[in-house]
């Protein structure tokens, strides 16, 4: 049975380990997700491991935009990153301690040999797996100097069972798990060595990742047991597929992070929101913040079913998170999209307006474009029809009785409208709907008293009069 507590006094160690060759995308993000709040949720430990051996494939962009993605959804990781790759010394000194105990053994088979090896293996329909012929041969019988690979040996008979904390009991039969290389002929240690190695140094006790790695735990489990490590609890979570159940690419926008910022207009928190909602549930509760995360987060709350990506649920939730947050910040979040010289304290003034109906930053930003208007206005095609001789002539009905208005608050200018709408018999709307087409160029805005409050006495006269039939003389 894993334990994975025994080495650290039970504390829980989690790791989040990265390729950096490309984006941090939505399936590597909500892995790094549940494994902070995880770790958080028991008052341990997230690390984070950049896995940066494939040299040719790891950049430094990659890291750096990884890194961002990470503070930008505010998964602070516990220390610095490890670098795989500067660990290599340490990876070998394990490959040859596995040698020196008789859990490894040289093999110094040539790569012509074992394609002929597969050659066979295919021809006959046979798995392609090294077949073990120097798992028991004296190296002596190798001529002087051939170059070796040192391999694992693996158990040929019997089972490995792991209970996967998401998957359940999962079996698989150890005839099936090959004598896979740990150091490569030039002393290279192989990628699979170098993650069970990380793993025990960092002291991990979970390990959360996708299942594209359970078939992994079956070949990194036999290195932990030949070295007495204490085995960690596995996770592996479903992966995340496409509104059409495929598993997630490119094709479906499977992205960088930063792109449902940058081009959908997502704030963080409502990121991460969703990602906890994609393989995670807690009764039927959609919304959560960080800290009721943190509170409810177990493993047990994982589904064993792959997820579906669901843009409308994202842009659902963002508009509720969008509706928490704070004006300020999002008045400073809406002027940078915007540029240029926005004045801010205007735009937190809108903002409680604003934020009622938006579903992104993209929309706020829309939505306050009126604020910072110049006159003359442009009009969509439905302001414009708003503004008919009738719509023009109801303006200048409206100009003469906000000229007179001394009071210029949400509650006067409506007390006021109203009397001037009925007292020439009309709908309230017959004086809004021309009105908000003057003040905003188009025909959706927050309340019109509002949108009088927020341009000021001087701006709202000068638009409805750009606009008004001038009086008859
Ligand atoms: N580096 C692997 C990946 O990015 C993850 C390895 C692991 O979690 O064990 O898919």
């Amino acid at each position: 049975m894993a334990s994975g507590s025994g080495a650290n006094g039970g504390q829980v160690v989690t790791r989040f380990a990265p390729s950096p060759t490309g984006y941090l995308h939505l399936g590597g993000a909500r892995t790094a997700l549940f494994n902070w709040l995880f770790a958080r949720h028991h008052g341990g430990k997230a690390l984070l491991r950049i896995e940066d051996t494939d040299q040719k494939r790891s950049t430094q962009d990659a890291i750096d935009k990884i890194i961002e993605g990470l503070d930008w959804l505010g998964l602070d990781f516990d220390g610095d990153p490890v670098f795989q790759s500067q660990r290599a010394d340490r990876h070998r000194e394990v490959a040859l301690q596995l040698l020196e105990s008789g859990n490894a053994y040289k093999c110094f088979a040539t790569s012509e040999e074992l394609e002929a090896m597969r050659a066979e293996q295919r021809a006959k329909k046979l798995p392609m797996r090294y077949d073990g012929r120097w798992r028991d041969r004296d190296s002596a019988e190798a001529p002087e100097g051939t170059p070796f690979t040192i391999r694992l040996k693996t158990p040929t008979e019997g089972e490995t069972v792991i209970e996967d904390a998401v998957q359940g009991r999962v079996t698989v039969k150890n005839a099936e798990i090959d004598d896979y290389i740990i150091l490569r002929a030039d002393g290279t240690p192989t990628y699979m060595l170098a993650v069970v190695v990380d793993d025990h140094d960092m002291g991990c006790t979970h390990i959360i990742r996708g299942d594209d790695h359970l078939n992994n735990a079956f070949r990194q489990l036999p290195v932990i047991r030949a070295m007495g490590w204490d085995e960690p609890v596995y996770a592996h979570v479903p992966l995340i597929h496409g509104a059409d159940g495929a598993k997630l690419s490119k094709r479906h926008g499977a992205v960088g992070v930063e792109a449902y910022r940058d081009e959908l207009g997502v704030l963080p928190e409502a990121l991460f929101n969703y990602l906890l909602r994609l393989g995670w549930g807690h009764g039927d509760q959609e919304e959560f913040t960080r800290e009721q995360a943190i509170a409810l987060f177990d493993i047990d709350g994982v589904g064993k079913s792959a997820s579906r990506f669901d843009l409308k649920k994202l842009e659902h939730l963002n508009g509720h998170h969008i509706r928490e947050a704070d004006d300020a910040r999002l008045a400073r979040l809406v002027a940078d999209e915007i540029g240029g010289e926005v004045d801010l304290d205007l735009l937190e003034r809108a903002m409680p307006f604003l934020k009622m109906r938006a579903k992104t930053t993209h929309e706020l930003a829309e939505g306050a474009a009126f604020l910072f208007a110049e006159r003359p206005l442009e009009m969509t095609d439905k302001a414009a029809k708003l503004l008919d001789d009738d719509g023009r002539s109801r303006l200048s009905l409206v100009s003469n009785a906000l000229a007179a208005e001394n009071d210029w608050t949400s509650e006067a200018l409506e007390a006021t409208l109203k009397s001037l709408a009925e007292a020439h018999e009309l709908g309230l709307g017959k004086l809004a709907q021309p009105m908000r087409a003057a003040l905003t160029g188009t025909t959706i805005s927050p309340g019109i008293f509002d949108v009088l409050v927020l341009l000021g006495r001087e701006e709202s006269l000068a638009r409805i009069d750009a606009q008004a039939v001038p009086a008859a003389d």
